[in-house]
């Protein structure tokens, strides 16, 4: 027999902590309250219009059968599932499904917002800076979150989160972890500490900004390797110096022996690089990581030189050193001694450093949610939750997130990826299990929803979804349009 409730409260089933809710009060997660005795969701739905958006008045008081579902002309409003709640236990349908015509194609999409346990965040900072190793704890709230994984070109790569950060620790890191996804998905900062005490870094992040590194902004992404510096500015030097060392963590380059300067005739210096030597004129491990020259750890250039071979070597010699992002720079010349001597760089080389740095995009922060699709969501959609999952592989359904464009991970299940910056502002929740509440979207022709064993009863008109206080917001940057024909199937097998 079930339990009667509290006096003057409601029982939320839409997770799986089951609040009860007293009159005017939200529950644990604040997104569904107690208006009057009815469970309401707090946040308003949310529709991203087309492009050249043209408002149409609602019409009040008219049937929604009479409405054609084009609320806004000439466009195409995509439902979202923000705002739209959660279906919990598994077995119910997705808490809207949508109709609307397309193009002449009677489509449906299936909106819910998911409760992912098995979720985390990609985190791309763009720096040379050295943050961490790789395997290095990532720490926020002082609980462990993630960690540092391999570096990318010109960027450092944290995951965060995930089901062992979210569960499987002590219930401190799990809400610390849960709270430092929704703010990052969120676009807010989040202050994270990367390695032990000892030696640690401090680095605040936030998606679509400069990453600050140790309390300094980083402003410029590098432009290149060391190597792929010497090999894009190589002509730039030419007659003005007679050798360039491009100082970086990974691949520092010499242009005497690299082979874009042989090949513009430069003739050997004699120089001597510390480190290990990989091909001609490319050097690796000249230093220890770092936050100096180039993701090293030096400040002076001249320690990663040895002596100069006083055989190719002569007084006078002209040598530039820079970094990959062209902000650091030293320009010396030899002395009888062949020692290099500090001189004022000749104009025609600032020139060349200047465009190093032209040449380097602003250094920013990219954070990518990612996700599996569990047991609610897909038994939200269909009765027989694996053939939703065969058609997403088959592409007869394609999944979005708020609306943005999501990239689906090949192999099993419904893994999905995609950029915070793409989605409406405020996309996601949480729920105290702990586990990030995210949008996720499902559309498909209404055929197909038909023969993967959809709930068809569900199904309703836009018209009937929308109202008055419904959130719209702007198509994002690439401007995807999840209903848009050619991200399915039978629209390419129509064309041929
Ligand atoms: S945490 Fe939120 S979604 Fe879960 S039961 Fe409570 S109010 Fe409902």
């Amino acid at each position: 027999m079930k339990k009667p409730l509290p006096e003057g409260k409601i029982r939320c089933d839409a997770c799986p902590v089951l609040c009860f809710i007293a009159e005017g009060r939200s529950g644990a997660c604040d997104r569904y309250a107690n208006d009057a005795g009815r469970l309401v969701r707090l946040d308003p739905l949310t529709i991203v219009d087309g492009p050249n958006r043209t408002l149409v008045p609602f019409m009040s008081g008219a049937e929604p059968d009479d409405w054609n579902g084009d609320i806004v002309k000439g466009n195409r409003p995509f439902v979202t599932a923000i705002g739209a709640g959660t279906t919990y236990p598994d077995y119910k349908p997705a808490p809207f499904i949508v109709s609307q015509e397309i193009d002449g194609v009677d489509m449906v999409t299936v909106v819910t917002e998911g409760i992912f346990s098995y979720c985390g965040v990609k985190v791309k900072i763009d720096t040379d800076r050295h943050i961490g190793d790789e395997r290095d704890v990532v720490y926020a709230q002082g609980e462990p979150v993630g960690h540092v994984m391999t570096s990318e070109y010109g960027s450092k790569m944290l995951s965060l989160g995930g089901v062992e950060h979210l569960t499987g620790g002590t219930k401190k890191e799990g809400r610390a972890t849960c709270a430092t996804l929704l703010a990052l998905c969120n676009r807010a900062a989040v202050a994270l500490k990367i390695g032990d005490d000892t030696n640690a870094c401090e680095v605040i992040v936030q998606a679509g900004k400069a990453p600050i590194i140790n309390g300094e902004t980083e402003r410029l992404m590098r432009v290149g390797c060391g190597s792929a510096t010497i090999g894009m500015f190589a002509k730039q030097w030419l007659d003005h110096v007679d050798d360039v060392v491009v100082v970086d963590d990974h691949i520092t380059g010499v242009l005497s022996e690299h082979e874009a300067g042989k090949q513009l005739s430069l003739e050997p210096t004699g120089i001597k690089i510390k480190g290990r030597r990989s091909t001609p004129g490319r050097y690796f491990q000249v230093a220890q990581p770092g936050t100096g020259w180039g993701g090293t750890d030096i400040e002076d250039p001249l320690t990663i030189l040895g002596p100069f071979n006083p055989e190719f070597a002569r007084e006078g010699l002209r040598l530039l050193m820079v970094s990959t992002t062209g902000e650091q720079f030293a320009y010396y010349e030899l002395d009888d001694a062949l020692v290099p001597q500090p001189r004022d760089l000749p104009v025609a080389l600032r020139k060349s450093t200047d465009l190093i740095a032209e040449n380097c995009e602003p250094s920013v922060c990219s954070v990518l949610f990612m996700g599996g699709a569990g047991g609610s969501l897909r038994a939200g959609v269909t009765e027989n939750p694996v053939r939703l999952t065969r058609s997403v592989k088959e592409t007869l359904t394609h999944v979005s997130c708020g609306g943005a464009q999501t990239y689906v991970w090949p192999g099993g299940g419904i893994t999905v990826m995609v950029d915070v910056m793409e989605m409406p502002e405020g996309s996601f929740g949480y729920v105290p299990t702990p586990a990030l509440v995210a949008p996720i979207e499902f559309t498909l022709r209404r055929s197909d929803y038909a023969a993967l064993g959809g709930y068809m009863d569900a199904i309703k008109a836009v018209s009937q979804i929308v109202e008055p206080e419904t959130r719209r917001v702007s198509r994002a940057r690439s401007g995807h349009d999840p209903a848009s024909a050619i991200h399915y199937r039978w629209s390419r097998e129509k064309d041929l």
